[in-house]
C-alpha cells in the first residue's frame, strides 16, 4: 500500500473521530471531502468527483465546495438527515511550520442547526433526548436557536414516541444502551438517533438543571446538554433553565389525531395551506408563529387559564384601534429569541444588534398601547414587559446605525463611542484627504492631468500614469511598482510613508473595533434571560392579537366552557372548509349533546358532509382550549381531556400495517385511553372489512364506548342497521346529513338533521362520479334483486343483546360481490330502522 501523505494522515485521524458525519476539511478556499464522503457527497450535492493524486495506483476520490458557499451545501445535507463536521485550519497556513493545524470546530446535526432561514424560522427545531429508567421514559427537548429547554416523564414507550413525533424532532440523543428495536422504530419515523454517553456535571449542566428535582429528568437534560457541548464546542449561555412539564396538564392529542385533523400539516400535500394553523396564524412575528404552534400542540385543560386567554382576546377585540397599533409595533419586532441565541452563540453581527435595538424600542410603545386599553387582564403582562432600556441604549451609543455584515472589517462601532477609535478614524480620513491633495500636487508638478492615485490590497497605494505619459515623469522620485497593459504604477517615498501611517491606523482601528464589539456583545449576554423573558411575552401578545383578528374576521364566538359534559353548538362551521368554500356556501350545523347524550350516530350518503361535521367539532374543541374563539353562532363546550380520531383512510405508511389494522389500532387506542371527559371521532369504523364483520365490530364498539366509557362520541356509519341501536342505548342519538334527489340527480344539503337517514344513495354518488350509464343500470338491477331477495330471506339484523359476533363471518356475505353503498341499500329494509327523534333533536 502506498504511504499516506502527512495531510491525508491528518485527515484520516480527524475523520476517525467523526465516522457518522461528512467531514468538511478546510483546504485554502475550499472544504474538501475525501474517500467515501466524497463519493456520497458528490452524489448528494451534485458536485464533480475528482481524485487527489491521479497518478497513484489507488487515487483518492475527492470533491469540494467553496468556503463562501458552504452554508447552502450544509443545509442540503442536514435536510437529508446527515451530520456535517466542520474542520477548520487553526493557524495561518503562511505562518505554519509543517502541517497546518486543523480541528473540528463544530458538528452540525439536524437537531442543532443554527442558521435557519425563511419559513424554518416560523417553526421550532427541537433536539430531543430520551432515557429509560425502570418502566419510565424521560424526555428532554431544546431549541438551540432560542434556548428553550423542557423535560417530562412518561410511562410507556408509545407515549414517548408520540411525544417525540408531536415535537417533530429530527434528532434524538439516546444513551448507548437503548434497544435495537426501539432505535429502529425511531429511525422509521425519520428521527435521526444519535448516541452520547452521559457526562459528569459541568457548569452549563448544573445551571440548566437547577429547577429540576426528579433524578431521571436531571439525567436526561444532562444527556441533552452534554451532546450540545460535544457538538457545538462553544458557549451555550442562552440555554434556559429546564422546565419540567406533565402531559396530563394539557389536552392529549396523539400524532395520528394531529395528522388526521390537519392541525399543522395538510394530509395530502404535506404543506401548511389548508391546515388549522394556516387559518389561525395572523401573527406578526416569527416568535408568535412558533408560540401558536406550541399552543396548538398543547391545548389547555385548566378552565381558569383558558378563560384568562379568552378575556385577553375579548379585550383586544373590543379595542380595534389599539389592536391595530399593536400590530404595527409588532411588525417592527424582530426574532428576539433567536437574536438572543446568536448573542450567546457568538454569531451575532452589527446588523443583528441594530435589529435587537429596534425591537426593544418598540416595547415602551407596546406597553403604552396595552395600558391605554385599561384592561386589568393585561396588568401583569404590562408589568412584566421589561423594555431593557439599558441594552437598547448600549447598542444605540456603541453600534453604527447601518453597520456592515462583517464584524472584522471595521465600520461597526459608532463614531463618538471611544475616543481612541475616533483618532484612528481621523488619521485614516486625514490620510485620504492628504492623498487627494498629493494627487493634485503631482498632477501639477508633472503636467499629467489624468495621473491618479489608487489603492489595492496587494500593492497598497500607487500613482498610476498611462504609458503615453510616462516620459513626462521626473526620473528621481518615481519608483516602479506594477506594469499594466496601458499604464504603469509607481510609488514615491512620501507616499510610502503616508501609506504606512494609514495602514497602521486602519489595522489598529479594526482590531479596536472588534474588541469593542465583543465587549458590547458580552454585556448583552448578561441580559439574555431578560431578553428571553420579554420575547416570550411579545410572542404571547402576538398570538392573542392573532386570535382576536381571526375571531373578528371570521365571526367566531367566545365559547362558554364547562366540566359538566354540556355541549351545545349552534350553527357551527368547519373553519378551513368554510374558508375554501366561502361563508355563503357553507352550511352551518348544530351539535347538541346534553350531559345525558354521549353519542351521535351519523348516517347519510357519502360526500354529504359527515366527516366534515365530525372534524368541525374537534377543531372547535382545540380552538376553544387554546383560548381562541370558535366558528359558531353560540357555543357551550365541555373541556375535553383528550381527542381521539379515526377518520378517513390515512394509511400509516410508516408502520407498514394494513389500513384495516391501522383502523383497529387507532380505535383501540381510544377504547383503552378515553375517559368520560374525552372526545372520540369514529368515521365509518369497520368499512375496511367484510360487511357483516365490519358491522358487528362497529356495533360492539358503539356499545362498549356507550356503556364503559361515556366519552362524547361522534360515530358515522353507512350501516343503517345500527341506527336502531338508539332504542337500546339511552345515551345515543341518531342524526343524519340530508340529501334529496331532484330529477334523478342527487343534491347534498350538508345539513345535519335529527334521526337516521332514509336512503344511502350509493348508486347516485357513483353516478355523480361519472360512472358509465350501463354500469349504473346494472347496479340498480342488482340492487332491486337483492332487495327483493332480502325481503324474503334473513335480513342482517342488529344483535340486540351482546351476542358474540364471531359466529357472523364472511361466509354469510351476499353471494354477489357489490360495492358497499349498494350493500347499504339493504338497510332500508331493516324493519328496526325506524327513525327515532328525541326531544332535543326535535327542537
Ligand atoms: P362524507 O364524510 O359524508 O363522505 P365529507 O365530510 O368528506 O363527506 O364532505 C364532502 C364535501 O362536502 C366536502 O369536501 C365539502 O366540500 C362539502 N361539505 C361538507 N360539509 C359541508 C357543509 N356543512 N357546507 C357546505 N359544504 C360542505
Amino acid at each position: 500500500m502506498a504511504k499516506q501523505t502527512p495531510m491525508m494522515a491528518q485527515y484520516q485521524a480527524i475523520k476517525d473521530q467523526y465516522p457518522d458525519a461528512f467531514l468538511f476539511y478546510r483546504l485554502g478556499d475550499f472544504y474538501e471531502m475525501f474517500n467515501d464522503d466524497a463519493i456520497k457527497g458528490a452524489q448528494l450535492l451534485e458536485l464533480t468527483l475528482t481524485t487527489r493524486n491521479k497518478k497513484a495506483d489507488n487515487p483518492i476520490p475527492m470533491c469540494g465546495v467553496p468556503h463562501r458557499a458552504v452554508d447552502s451545501y450544509i443545509d442540503i445535507l442536514i435536510e437529508k438527515g446527515y451530520k456535517v463536521a466542520i474542520c477548520e485550519q487553526m493557524e495561518d497556513p503562511k505562518a505554519a511550520k509543517g502541517m497546518v493545524k486543523r480541528a473540528v470546530t463544530r458538528l452540525i446535526t439536524p437537531g442543532t442547526q443554527m442558521d435557519l432561514a425563511g419559513d424554518q424560522t416560523r417553526s421550532n427545531n427541537y433536539l430531543t433526548a430520551l432515557t429509560q429508567q425502570a418502566q419510565q421514559y424521560e424526555i428532554a427537548y431544546v431549541d438551540l436557536t432560542t434556548g428553550e429547554l423542557k423535560t417530562t416523564t412518561v410511562n410507556t414507550w408509545e407515549l414517548a414516541v408520540n411525544e417525540l413525533v408531536n415535537l417533530r424532532t429530527k434528532e434524538v440523543v439516546v444513551t448507548p444502551d437503548l434497544g435495537e428495536d426501539q432505535r429502529s422504530e425511531l429511525t422509521k419515523r425519520e428521527i435521526l438517533v444519535s448516541t452520547q454517553p452521559q457526562v459528569e456535571a459541568q457548569a452549563e449542566i448544573s445551571y440548566v438543571t437547577q429547577a429540576l428535582s426528579d433524578a431521571g429528568q436531571i439525567a436526561v437534560v444532562s444527556l441533552l446538554v452534554s451532546y450540545l457541548l460535544a457538538t457545538q464546542k462553544r458557549s451555550l449561555s442562552h440555554l434556559q433553565p429546564a422546565v419540567s412539564y406533565q402531559l396530563d396538564s394539557f389536552m392529549k392529542l396523539d400524532p395520528h389525531s394531529m395528522a388526521n385533523l390537519e392541525l399543522l400539516t395538510n394530509l395530502r400535500t404535506g404543506k401548511r395551506q389548508g391546515t388549522l394553523v394556516w387559518l389561525m396564524d395572523a401573527t406578526k412575528t416569527a416568535m408568535g408563529s412558533r408560540l401558536l404552534k406550541q399552543w396548538l400542540n398543547r391545548p389547555l385543560i385548566d378552565q381558569a387559564a383558558i378563560e384568562l386567554r379568552q378575556d385577553k382576546v375579548q379585550g383586544l377585540m373590543d379595542h380595534y384601534f389599539e389592536r391595530q397599533n399593536l400590530q404595527t409595533e409588532l411588525t417592527k419586532v424582530y426574532d428576539l429569541e433567536r437574536l438572543a441565541g446568536r448573542v450567546a452563540y457568538g454569531s451575532v453581527n452589527g446588523r443583528d444588534l441594530i435589529q435587537l435595538k429596534t425591537s426593544l424600542e418598540q416595547i415602551p410603545k407596546l406597553r403604552y398601547i396595552l395600558e391605554e386599553m385599561e384592561l386589568p387582564v393585561f396588568d401583569q403582562l404590562v408589568d412584566d414587559l421589561d423594555p431593557l432600556t439599558d441594552i437598547a441604549d448600549l447598542i444605540d451609543k456603541s453600534i453604527a446605525p447601518e453597520p456592515p455584515i462583517a464584524i472584522t472589517d471595521g465600520g461597526v462601532i459608532r463614531d463618538g463611542y471611544r475616543q481612541q477609535l475616533d483618532e484612528y478614524r481621523d488619521a485614516m480620513a486625514n490620510g485620504k484627504q492628504w492623498i487627494a491633495e498629493l494627487q493634485a500636487r503631482e498632477r501639477e508638478a508633472t503636467g499629467i492631468s489624468n495621473l491618479k492615485i489608487g489603492y489595492n490590497n496587494v500593492f497598497g497605494y500607487y500613482i498610476e500614469v498611462t504609458k503615453a505619459n510616462i516620459a513626462k515623469l521626473p526620473a528621481d522620485r518615481y519608483e516602479r511598482k506594477q506594469t499594466l497593459t496601458n499604464a504603469e504604477r509607481f510609488a514615491t517615498p512620501e507616499l510610502k510613508e503616508r501609506e504606512r501611517l494609514i495602514l497602521e491606523a486602519r489595522e489598529k482601528s479594526t482590531a479596536l473595533e472588534y474588541e469593542l464589539f465583543t465587549a458590547v456583545r458580552d454585556e448583552i449576554k448578561t441580559a439574555i434571560p431578560r431578553l428571553q423573558a420579554v420575547a416570550k411575552l411579545l410572542a404571547e401578545i402576538d398570538v392573542l392579537q392573532s386570535f382576536a383578528v381571526i375571531s373578528e374576521n371570521y365571526q367566531f364566538v367566545r365559547p362558554e366552557l364547562n366540566h359538566n359534559h354540556q355541549l351545545a353548538i349552534e350553527a357551527g362551521r368547519h373553519p378551513v372548509v368554510e374558508k375554501f368554500l366561502g361563508h355563503q356556501a357553507y352550511v352551518p350545523n348544530d351539535v347538541m349533546m346534553d350531559p345525558e347524550t354521549s353519542m351521535l350516530l351519523i348516517t347519510g350518503p357519502n360526500m354529504s358532509g359527515k366527516s366534515t361535521y365530525m372534524r368541525q367539532l374537534a377543531l372547535m374543541a382545540i380552538m376553544a382550549q387554546v383560548g381562541c374563539f370558535v366558528p359558531a353562532k353560540h357555543a357551550v363546550m365541555p373541556i375535553f381531556d383528550q381527542i381521539f380520531t379515526r377518520i378517513g383512510a390515512a394509511d400509516d405508511l410508516v408502520s407498514g400495517e394494513s389500513t384495516f389494522m391501522v383502523e383497529m389500532m387507532e380505535a383501540n387506542r381510544a377504547l383503552t385511553d378515553a375517559t368520560a371527559d374525552s372526545l372520540i371521532l369514529f368515521d365509518e369504523i369497520g368499512r375496511g372489512t367484510a360487511t357483516y364483520d365490519g358491522m358487528a365490530l362497529a356495533q360492539a364498539i358503539i356499545e362498549y364506548v356507550h356503556n364503559e366509557i361515556g366519552a362524547k362520541t361522534l360515530f358515522s356509519t353507512h350501516y343503517h342497521e345500527l341506527t336502531s341501536l338508539a332504542q337500546q342505548l339511552p345515551h345515543l342519538q341518531n342524526v343524519h346529513v340530508g340529501a334529496t334527489e331532484e330529477d334523478g340527480q342527487l343534491v347534498f344539503l350538508h345539513q345535519v338533521l335529527p334521526g337516521p337517514a332514509d336512503q344511502s344513495y350509493g348508486v347516485n354518488v357513483a353516478q355523480l362520479a361519472g360512472m358509465p350509464a350501463s354500469l349504473l343500470a346494472r347496479a340498480r338491477a342488482i340492487l332491486t334483486q337483492l332487495e327483493q331477495g332480502e325481503a324474503t330471506t334473513s335480513t342482517p339484523e342488529v344483535v340486540t343483546n351482546q351476542v358474540a359476533t364471531s359466529s357472523v363471518t364472511q361466509s354469510t356475505e351476499p353471494a354477489v360481490k357489490v360495492e358497499d353503498p349498494v350493500a347499504d341499500q339493504l338497510a332500508l329494509f331493516n324493519p328496526q330502522a325506524e327513525p327515532t327523534v328525541t326531544k332535543e333533536q326535535a327542537q
